[in-house]
């Protein structure tokens, strides 16, 4: 018997029908993905309860010998996972694990070159409606037009003119590998700590199918939620001189007390993670990803950068004269969640783009393969010929609808077998 059924009926079924959407429909945002049901039961348990300022063993209040058990295991494990010398486990999300790592090399007004959220990057790397582009004199480099690769040279170029106190490297819509020794070379050179914000990409790293950042970067910064599957949550990896800095401004610097319900479920993301399964299912994230793309340069359209080699790309629509607004919404019709994104350079307004981003970890945690994919990129091509057509949109939603229902979520093993 549920006890929120009978005491808040309202907020049971909210949860009851987001359950429902998620089964029912095909979750290719490339930001999201199903946290196993023991991520769920940790992320879900009584450690809400406890106050724990401080950290393990050296706390503010009484009564934190078990949950120091729970961040004592997720700092051990992530530790392990990535082969970093020091962890910090415990902001409240990739936007304040990336405030923390900032605040721990530099001061307010102090320069950060990052890369702009129009070219790929991410509002906390420098924008001006992020408070990190008001705190810090942000400077923005962006990715070669002709070929929507990292500009390294003009990385370098305003690393040169501008001596940013920090670097940061990362994206949340970059679908190509990342050259970390080159970023590591250019803050080097012109002394700025590198930040390397692996948010998108951290369950890629940790199965080895992206080269690590953090042998190259002072502080490397990440959710838990995007590829690595885990609660909703971040962290900061760092070296081992900055472990102090660090862990003093996510605490008493940014944050109060750690969530230690959530810090628990990272720690069992963290196990999941260390598993063959676990990189077995990255394997396939990107198996899937490559057929996809392939699938929809078959069918005509433009990716930037013409594929992929992670867990997303982005499609670019203008030569179809179509904005991202109208296929997101589209495909929506027809029960296929994906959602809008800027394309290199784009003419449109943010609220309206020229392209979509698509990824494969959710439905690759579901266990979509191959022929799924084949499928998929065709639903896609057919709404996409005919955006308006509402009947298009219905057939694609009943084919959409039945192969869901062959993939059920939840309320069973993660699909992680090898
Ligand atoms: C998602 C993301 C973040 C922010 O994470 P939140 O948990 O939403 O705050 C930061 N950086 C990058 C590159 C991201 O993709």
């Amino acid at each position: 018997m549920s006890n929120l059924k009978e005491q808040d009926p309202v907020l049971y079924r909210a949860i009851a029908d987001e359950r429902q959407r998620e089964l029912s429909q095909l979750e290719l945002i490339a930001s999201e993905n199903f946290a196993s049901d023991a991520v769920l039961e940790a992320a879900g348990s009584v450690m809400t309860n406890k106050y724990a300022e401080g950290l393990p063993r050296k706390r503010y209040y009484g009564g934190c010998e078990f949950v120091d058990v729970a961040e004592e295991q997720a700092i051990a494990r992530v530790k392990l996972l990535f082969g970093a010398e020091h962890a910090n486990v415990q902001p409240h999300s990739g936007a304040s694990a990336n405030l923390g790592a900032y605040f721990a090399v530099s001061k307010p007004g102090d320069t950060l070159l990052g890369m702009s959220l129009a070219h790929g990057g991410h509002l906390t790397h420098g924008h001006p409606v992020s408070l990190t582009g008001q705190i810090w004199r942000s400077v923005q480099y962006g990715v070669r037009l002709e070929d929507g690769l990292v500009d390294y040279d003009q990385v370098e170029r305003l690393a040169k003119e501008h001596r940013p106190r920090i670097l940061v490297a990362g994206a949340s819509a970059y679908p190509r590998i990342f050259d970390f020794e080159r970023f590591a070379a250019i803050a080097r050179e012109v002394g700025a700590a590198l930040v390397v914000d692996m948010a998108h990409i951290a369950g890629l790293v940790a199965a080895g199918l992206h080269p690590s950042p953090v042998p190259h970067a002072e502080l490397t910064t990440s959710t838990t939620h995007k590829t690595l599957r885990g609660p909703r949550g971040g962290f900061v990896l760092s070296t081992a001189a900055l472990a102090e800095k660090l862990d003093k401004s996510v605490f008493p610097g940014l944050q109060g007390g750690p969530l230690m319900h959530v810090i628990a479920a990272k720690a069992v993301c963290f196990g999941e993670a260390l598993t063959d399964g676990f990189r077995s299912y990255q394997r396939r994230v990107v198996e899937n990803a490559r057929t996809l793309a392939e699938s929809l340069i078959g069918h005509g359209f433009d990716l930037v950068t013409g594929g992929t080699d992670n867990h997303l790309m982005l499609v670019d629509l203008r030569a179809r004269g179509m904005t991202g607004k109208t296929a997101e919404d589209a495909l929506h019709r027809a029960r296929i969640t994906v959602n809008k994104n800027a394309v290199p350079n784009d003419p449109q307004k943010p609220g309206v783009t020229s392209g979509i981003r698509i990824g494969t970890p959710a439905l690759t945690t579901r266990g979509f393969g191959r022929d799924e994919m084949l499928r998929i990129g065709e639903w896609i091509a057919r709404v996409l010929a005919k955006p308006d057509d509402a009947a298009v949109a219905r057939a694609v939603e009943r084919e959409v609808t039945e192969l869901a229902a062959g993939f059920p979520l939840f309320a069973r093993e993660p699909a992680v077998r090898a």
